[in-house]
């Protein structure tokens, strides 16, 4: 597989924020969205012998793939071979692409509609704030999923004045707290690694 990076760290957002993890980010993605925030395009291709290697030279057994988009990549093989090995295998996807049904958790950040996945288990959705959350979020809502967050856009990609992001971004956070506030099924995600100055 063509692999961004493999690093230690804290699981920043979602279900399992907080948890100690292996990241294994994979490179490229079938989207472009305009306020993407990872640079998953570079790469080099490793074997699978080479990547678990590297995996498991951190304690934690929680993996996370991630992206770019897991599913143009991810086989079903690997994801017996770490789970053989005692991982929790987690997968951060748009779910657009199939993703192997082996996995232990299939985290969906939906960017369209066209959602292919046979199983989800966290939903994970953007709360944009351009007044049509309550449409988007209703869109999603058939999507069945044990745990549902929104995550408030950080602005930093499309708003380049730092003090200009700093208020756009405490006004989405004020504005999905009150929208979660209105609709409980969701919960608040919030991008910790961010906010800890971690990765
Ligand atoms: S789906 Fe995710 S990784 Fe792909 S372009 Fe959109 S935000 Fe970036």
């Amino acid at each position: 597989m063509k692999i961004n990076e493999i690093f230690y760290s804290l699981q920043g957002e979602g279900r399992f924020a907080g948890h100690a993890a292996v990241f294994v980010r994979l490179s490229g993605c079938n989207l472009a969205c305009p306020f993407c925030d990872t640079q998953h395009q570079d790469g080099r291709e490793m074997t699978d012998d080479e990547i678990i290697g590297e995996i498991r030279k951190y304690p934690a057994r929680h993996a996370v793939i991630t992206g770019g988009e897991p599913g143009l990549q991810l086989t079903r093989e690997f994801v017996d071979r770490l789970r053989l090995d005692g991982y929790f295998v987690q997968v951060e996807t748009n779910g657009t692409l199939p993703i192997p049904p082996n996995v232990d958790w299939v985290t969906c950040s939906p960017k369209t509609l066209d959602i292919v996945l046979e199983r989800v288990d966290e939903i994970k959705l953007l709360f944009h704030d351009d007044g049509h959350d309550e449409e988007r979020v209703r869109l999603y809502e058939p999507i069945e999923a044990r745990h549902r967050s929104l995550q408030p856009c950080d602005h930093a990609m499309t708003v380049h004045d730092d003090d200009e992001c700093h208020l756009r971004n405490a006004a989405t956070l004020a504005n999905c707290i009150a929208f979660i506030k209105a609709h409980p099924a969701w919960s608040l995600s919030l991008q910790t690694h961010k906010m800890l100055g971690i990765r």
